[in-house]
Parts: C-alpha cells; sequence; structure tokens
C-alpha cells in the first residue's frame, strides 16, 4: 500500500527513476576504478591554495559570477567572460540547460544511447519527452542518411545533448561530423566534453560557430577536482546569459572557484597527467585484449571492455571480491561490458593480475 504521505509528492517524482551514481564505498584499501575520477591528486600547488583560503573569511559570500574564474577561462579558450558560465559541477549546468530551453510536457530532450545515463532523468525531472537515438552497434555515429530516417533523429528538438567522447563507450567522435549535426539542429546543442582531455580533438570551435551550440566542461575528471565541484559552459552570450538568469546566486563555493583558479595556474602539472592515464589505457587495453577481452578504442580515462568467459556482471561481482571496483550499466546496448577506470599504472597492473586469475581459478 502506497505510504499516506505520498499524495504530499507529485505523481511525477513519485515514479521517477533517479540517477544512480557509482558507489563511495566506506571501507578502505578497494581499487576505485569505477567513478572516472583522476587517480593523481591535484596539483600541490592547488592544495596550498585551498588550504590558505580555509580561515575567517569563510564567513563570506563567494564570488557569485566566479568573475575571475570566469576571466581566466576566458583568456585559456580566447574568448570573453561573457561566453562563459560557471556551475556545480557539469552536472548543475546540464539541470539549468533542461530548466532554460525545454518547456515541461512539450519540448524534446534528444541523446544518443548509450551515453550520460543523467541526460533522461533530467528530462523526466522535468516532465520533457525523451527522443534516444541508439548509436550504431560500433558505438560510432549514426549517418546523415539513418539519422534523417523517420522516428530518428529529431532536428527540432529543443535541446539534444550529445556526449564528445562517449560515454560509457569511451569512443570519440569526429569534429566535422559534430559540425554537421550542430549545423541542422534548430534547438540548442550541447556538446557535453567532461572527457575531452584524453581525445584526440575537441569541438570548441562550434560553440563560437554556431549561436545555439554550447561545449561543457568540468574540473572534476581531467583537474582532479571532483570534489569540489566546478563546471562550465562555454557558448553565445545570449545563451549564457538566460542560463545566468536562473542561477542560483552562489552556485559555485568559494574553495571550488579557488582551487580551479590555482589549477589553471598549474597546467603542464595536469598535461603529464594525462599523458601518463592516457600511456596506461593504451597499455591495459592491450593487455586485456590478450586475456579475451573485447576492449573499445577509448579516448576517454576508461575503458568498455566485454569480458571473456563470465556475465559482465559475474566479473563486476568477482573483480569486487578482489576488491577492485568497476561499472556495469544494465542496459541493452552495455549489459555484456565492464566499465573500467584508468587508475595508476600500479591499479592497472593489479586489475590484470586479477583478471588472470579470475580466469585461471573458478570462484
Ligand atoms: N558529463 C559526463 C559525460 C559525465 O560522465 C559526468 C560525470 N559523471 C559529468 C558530465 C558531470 O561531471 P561534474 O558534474 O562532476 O562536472
Amino acid at each position: 500500500m502506497a505510504h499516506p504521505r505520498t499524495k504530499l509528492i507529485r505523481r511525477l517524482v513519485q515514479r521517477l527513476h533517479p540517477y544512480v551514481p557509482g558507489e563511495q564505498p566506506k571501507s578502505k584499501g578497494l581499487i576505485k576504478l569505477n567513478t572516472n575520477e583522476n587517480p593523481y591528486p591535484p596539483s600541490p600547488k592547488v592544495l596550498s591554495a585551498i588550504k590558505a583560503a580555509v580561515d575567517g573569511r569563510l564567513r563570506l559570500y563567494p564570488n557569485p559570477t566566479g568573475q575571475p574564474l570566469r576571466e581566466k577561462l576566458a583568456k585559456l579558450h580566447r574568448c570573453r567572460p561573457e561566453n562563459i558560465i560557471l556551475g556545480n559541477g557539469s552536472d548543475e549546468l546540464l539541470e539549468m540547460a533542461t530548466r532554460a530551453f525545454v518547456e515541461p510536457l512539450r519540448g524534446t530532450i534528444q541523446y544518443f544511447t548509450p551515453s550520460y545515463s543523467l541526460y533522461p532523468v533530467l528530462a523526466d525531472i522535468h516532465g520533457a519527452r525523451k527522443n534516444p537515438v541508439p548509436l550504431k552497434a560500433d558505438f560510432s555515429l549514426p549517418s546523415r542518411k539513418e539519422l534523417n530516417r523517420p522516428g530518428k533523429w529529431n532536428v527540432r528538438a529543443a535541446l539534444s545533448f550529445i556526449t564528445t567522447p562517449n560515454a560509457p563507450s569511451g569512443c570519440g567522435y569526429r569534429s566535422a561530423q559534430l559540425d554537421q549535426l550542430c549545423r541542422w539542429q534548430k534547438g540548442v546543442v550541447i556538446l557535453d566534453e567532461a572527457y575531452v582531455d584524453f581525445a584526440k580533438e575537441n569541438s570548441l570551435r562550434l560553440a563560437f560557430k554556431y549561436p545555439h551550440v554550447l561545449v561543457a566542461r568540468t574540473f572534476s575528471k581531467a583537474y582532479s577536482l571532483c570534489f569540489q565541484r566546478v563546471g562550465y559552459f562555454v557558448g553565445h552570450p545570449g545563451l549564457i546569459s538566460a542560463l545566468d538568469k536562473i542561477r542560483d546566486s552562489y552556485n559555485v563555493n568559494g574553495l571550488g572557484q579557488i582551487a580551479a583558479l590555482a589549477t589553471l595556474d598549474n597546467l603542464p602539472y595536469y598535461r603529464s597527467n594525462f599523458r601518463k592515464i592516457i600511456a596506461t589505457r593504451e597499455k591495459l587495453s592491450r593487455q586485456l585484449t590478450e586475456l579475451g577481452f573485447r576492449v573499445l578504442p577509448s579516448q576517454t580515462n576508461f575503458i568498455l571492455a566485454r569480458p571473456p568467459k563470465y556475465s559482465a556482471k559475474e566479473w563486476l561481482q568477482k573483480l569486487r571480491k578482489r576488491k577492485i571496483l568497476v561499472r556495469w550499466f544494465d542496459h541493452p546496448s552495455t549489459r555484456d561490458y565492464i566499465r573500467i577506470t584508468i587508475g595508476t599504472a600500479k591499479e592497472a597492473e593489479a586489475l590484470v593480475r586479477a583478471a588472470k586469475l579470475i580466469q585461471t581459478v573458478s570462484f
């Protein structure tokens, strides 16, 4: 029987299947390869900047628009601060975009499947229509002809989310192909580049070329700053100022702004980490392939791999018994795969050792 208090809650919320984040385990000693966090800590200069800011000033509100950080980002991306809005993680901005650009009940939110599993949840929360468009069997983008078929890609969707490079497949898309997609589109397009620092190319130029295209970036993954929750959009001031109207006044916390500013002063440190992660990714992909896994080519800090001998769900459990956490998505297109975040070289070695043992010992 329904709890008597359910009548206090909107039907839409009662029916909602919320977003499920990866596990943040309480016990120590686990190798955590399940939430695409960076295995390397923030630069020591970032840690010092945060520590230096922890004093009586915590009583004050932070800069409401994140002006210094937006100015520094504008310099980096060769644009103006008016082209940039900050969010409490890029997740907050994705949610703000649904509120700013999509009419509840009538408007459509469109995305490829599989991609970031937050998008359908944002649509459901907002009461928007959803248009999930399947990627090809090899997780590549369908051709223009395929997308043009009735019931497929909707050029009039109010908001289209494209994760590039994609998650959880890890596959990169060509910027030229994204350019074509953006050109047809009548509604807003968000190119979600959360993992772009591990990729061969980015599509930032499209945020300057088209007034209806926003590029989403985050300090979480490549810049080792998940804990601080800082993300941003780059795009035309017309869209950015609309988002700014519905932004909470102090949406990005002060220590987050300080950490992100110090990060931008230490980019060589992070670029050297990207190179290490990419090298580990390539080596791990080769080693798992030799063990019989089907590893998709990745342009991110994770790989999607179809394991041999046991089902992907069994591998998830068997690795967990050996204190290694990976992620499994119970969706028809990803059910046969596990997603493995690229950790340190040592963590990758531990994973390969565990995989060899799981294949040879039957428990
Ligand atoms: N986009 C994608 C594709 C992601 O995987 C994530 C992280 N789960 C995000 C955006 C959000 O990152 P954050 O809110 O930490 O900036």
